[in-house]
């Protein structure tokens, strides 16, 4: 089903985002958590690509179980960096093929070595060739950034070109990670200005590793609030601990959220299942029905 429709249709949205693991145990793994994310409901599921193409056999061997094996309505990332336009072709053709009804349009981190090969340079382009050759068939989304993308020199730069993803045919937009909502509701307010009226769900990571979201955190400029800061140094080499005052936290965000009326809530899973169910058992019965 069509994310784009879904959202439209005024349904509220909870999806888990997962990477294409590297090795069969991985695979295991995943498919494990999987089952248990399963008895939610999700609205979708997403599946990560690796920027150049390092993971394209991988999502789509990935997408194709979570679609014919789990049946859920699944999500492929798609990133046009380091593609000719031909291959970015073949590989949506691979999903319109196997029934696949939602693309994720990025452009993926540039690499410091620079690209080979050239298709697309920003995801606006991305968009644009899927409405061009493949019309309404797929829903598309794209990323967005609340606190700006580390490349966006200002709020007005990166708002410009979200509208412009937008107006190329993107139905909805999944944020970064953000860890203080105010971000995100001075983001909505700036959609507004701009004429922005798509669905912009808020993308929630639940910590369980601190050293490892602090390090993610600060490559892609997310702010962790000092107070939370201060809670996870003294125990960052706990994991239990670590992973209780990052469920407290998110549990705290996503009822912030909830109360102001988002249209759905993305979990970055990193495959693991624990967290995101924790979350979901406290908050669901602010969820929409
Ligand atoms: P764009 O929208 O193209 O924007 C990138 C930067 O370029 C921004 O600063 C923008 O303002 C600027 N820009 C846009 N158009 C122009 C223009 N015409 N001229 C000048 N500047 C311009 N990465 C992966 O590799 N795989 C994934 O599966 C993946 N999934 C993600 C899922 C979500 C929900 C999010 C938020 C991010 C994801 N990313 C993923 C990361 C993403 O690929 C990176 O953040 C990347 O650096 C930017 O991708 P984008 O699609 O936002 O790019």
């Amino acid at each position: 089903m069509k994310i784009g429709d879904i959202l439209r249709g005024g349904e509220f949205s909870v999806s888990f985002e997962f990477f294409p693991p590297k090795s069969e145990e991985g695979e295991r793994q995943l498919f494990d958590t999987i089952a248990k994310l399963r008895d939610l409901s999700p609205t979708f599921v997403s599946v990560t690509y690796g920027a150049g193409g390092s993971t394209r056999d991988r999502t789509l061997r990935v997408v194709r179980r979570i679609h014919e094996e789990i049946r859920l309505n699944v999500m492929a990332h798609l990133t046009c960096i380091a593609h000719t336009r031909s291959e970015l072709t073949d590989i949506l053709s691979d999903y319109a093929k196997i029934g696949i009804d939602n693309i994720l349009a990025l452009r993926g981190d540039v690499p410091q070595e620079g690209v080979s090969k050239k298709g697309c340079d920003y995801a606006v382009e991305l968009v644009a060739l899927i409405r061009e050759i493949f019309g309404d068939r797929f829903s598309v989304g794209v990323a967005s950034y609340p606190e700006g993308h580390p490349e966006s020199p200002n709020m007005e730069w990166e708002l410009k070109h979200f509208k412009e993803k937008v107006d190329a045919g993107a139905d909805f937009s999944i944020t970064q990670m953000f860890f203080e909502n105010r971000y995100y509701y001075e983001f909505l307010d700036l959609c507004e200005k701009f004429h922005i009226d798509i669905p912009v769900i808020p993308g929630i990571m639940p910590i369980t590793n601190f050293k490892q979201i602090r390090k993610f955190a600060s490559m892609c400029g997310a702010t962790i609030p000092q107070d939370l800061i201060e809670k996870m140094e003294p125990v960052e080499d706990k994991p239990e601990e670590v992973a209780k005052i990052g469920v407290e936290f998110a549990i705290d965000q996503c009822e912030d959220l909830l109360r102001n009326g988002v249209p759905g809530l993305h979990f970055y899973t990193l495959n693991k299942s624990r967290a995101t169910l924790l979350i979901y058992e406290s908050i669901k019965d602010l969820i929409p029905s």
